[in-house]
This record gives C-alpha cells, structure tokens and sequence, in this order.
C-alpha cells in the first residue's frame, strides 16, 4: 500500500500517532510519505491534535482517509497494534530526543482541561520506557499526571536508570508530591521542573510548593510555575500568585486561557511576567509600562 500522512498542525511539534502509524505501516512493507495533493493514496492520515488549528482542505487523491487526533475528536484511539509501535522519529528528523507516554489519564478533571474526558479519571501506566526510548539522550515525557499513576515508582526508576535528560512536558502535580517522589525525581537528570497552581483559592498547591521547593536541587529560574488567568480568577488573584510564587524561590509563568478574549490588564500582565528581562527589571506590576 502506498500510505500518505498529513500533521495539519504544522511541523512545529511531531505528531506521536503519525510517528507510530508510519513505524506501523512500514513493518507491512507499505510505503509511506507526507501526502502530495496531486499523488495517489491507497490511504491517507491526517492528524490534528489542536482544535484550534484550520482543518487542511486539500483534495487528497484516496478514496480512504482516516482523520484522528483531539483536534477532530476527543475520543477518537489508535487500534492498540499502533499505539504499541515504537515511534519513527526519522519523519521528523529527530535522532536525539524520544517522545511518549507512559502513563494516561488523571484524577483531577480541571474544568479548562479535557484530559479526564479524553483519557479517564484515573492515571493507569500504558507502556514502559523502552515502548519508545532506544537510548536517546532526551526523553520528552507528555504524561498528564505521572504522580497520580500507582506505579510511579516503578516508571521514575525506569527514568532514573536511562540517565538521559527528562522533560516532563506536562509538569507535575505538587499536590501529589511526597518526600519519596521528590527523592526520585532529583535522581532524575532535570533541567528544570515546572507545576502549575491554576486556582487561586486552592491554598494546599501553594504550601506544597513551599514545602518542597528545596527538595529540587534547581536555580529559581528552573523552577517555574503556571499561572492560570482569565479562567475564573481576577486581576489582583493573579497578581497575588505571581508575587506570591516569586517570594518562594518560583519562576512565575503567565497562562492566558482564551487569550483573544481576555482583558488588556491580563494581556499586560503576561508580557511583562513572562519577560524574564523585563520581569527582573521591573519587580512591580504597578510601574511596568
Ligand atoms: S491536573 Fe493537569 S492534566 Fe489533570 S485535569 Fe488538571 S490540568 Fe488536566
């Protein structure tokens, strides 16, 4: 079969499942490509992963195409064939860095997010390290909530034991965060960690955050934390946690939901905390013009 696939988001981040179908594929001894408009396709994958993201119109030539992906459908799965290849990073040139999940789902259904929807309210191990790290020197984990699986323990000793550098992509909930899981994730090779507190009237992320910021071994600037605005908070709560965060050794990052339609003060106040020049140039909100 002659198979072509299509990232309608753009090549800016490598699609996993377009990764996984080409190793697929390729194992029958189909031939795969990225679709040209005027080649002929016995099937042709499109994958969109943000809902954001324009549909590609194009007029593919295959009477088959199999469109996947969040962007066009929260529920829509790999068969579990695919989803256990091992990815073929070579599609997207990528020869140092390994991508995937170990773990999926998680308990916190936070009502801006569709993790819980998509992929259950419970954080279950999917696959080991091995499943897609082949000894490549950074590992890029997308797990939405690694802490919350019960085999954490398990998957952050894999991750110790592969010394290559880890980025959980998706941070880590502090919430879940004990000292035997801090002593595991310092094991780890991390160029820093991220966490997030979303709600300001949640008051047990911010003393986890105290609580365990000298577990890790990282500079303020390593350490950075997202702060979730125009999403049910006012001005002065995200404020409060941007000057909160700073005072406990955290890097402050500004998350604008719905950016098009948030006010012009939280605008300002992303652009000038995200800054990092201008942000330590200027400590206060008040006289950043
Ligand atoms: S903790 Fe993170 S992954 Fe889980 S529901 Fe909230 S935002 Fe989504």
């Amino acid at each position: 079969m002659r198979i072509g696939i299509v990232d309608v988001d753009g090549h800016n981040f490598s699609n996993l499942a377009l990764m996984k179908l080409t190793t697929y594929h390729k194992q029958r001894g189909d031939e795969v490509e990225w679709a040209f408009p005027l080649l002929p396709y016995d099937r042709v994958y499109m994958a969109k992963v943000f809902t954001f993201t324009q549909d590609d119109i194009t007029a593919y030539q295959t009477y088959d195409i199999v469109r996947g992906g969040t962007g066009y459908d929260l529920q829509s799965k790999l068969p579990a064939d695919v989803e256990n290849c091992y990815p073929d990073y070579s599609i997207y040139g990528i020869t140092d860095t390994a991508y995937g999940y170990l773990t999926r789902g998680c308990p916190r259904g936070c009502p801006f997010c569709i993790v819980a929807e998509k992929e259950g309210k419970q954080s279950k191990k999917v696959a080991n390290l091995e499943n897609f790290w082949r000894g490549q020197k950074y590992i890029k984990l997308l797990d939405p909530n690694l802490l919350a699986c019960p085999d954490w323990e398990e998957l952050m000793q894999q991750l110790i034991d592969s010394k290559a550098w880890v980025d959980f992509t998706q941070g880590l909930d502090i919430r879940l965060m004990t000292a035997e899981k801090a002593a595991m994730i310092r094991q780890c090779k991390v160029k820093k960690l991220h966490f997030a507190w979303d709600n300001p009237e949640d008051e047990l992320t911010f003393e986890k955050l105290k609580e365990y910021r000298k577990a890790f071994s990282l500079p303020d600037e390593k350490c950075k934390v997202y702060v979730l605005t125009n999403f049910n908070s006012t001005h002065e709560q995200d404020l409060a946690r941007v000057y909160r965060l700073r005072a406990i050794g955290y890097d402050p990052f500004v998350m604008v939901y719905e950016k098009w339609n948030a006010p012009k003060e939280t605008r300002r106040l992303q652009r000038w905390c995200n800054n990092k020049i201008i942000f330590r140039a200027e400590p206060e909100f008040a006289k950043y013009h």
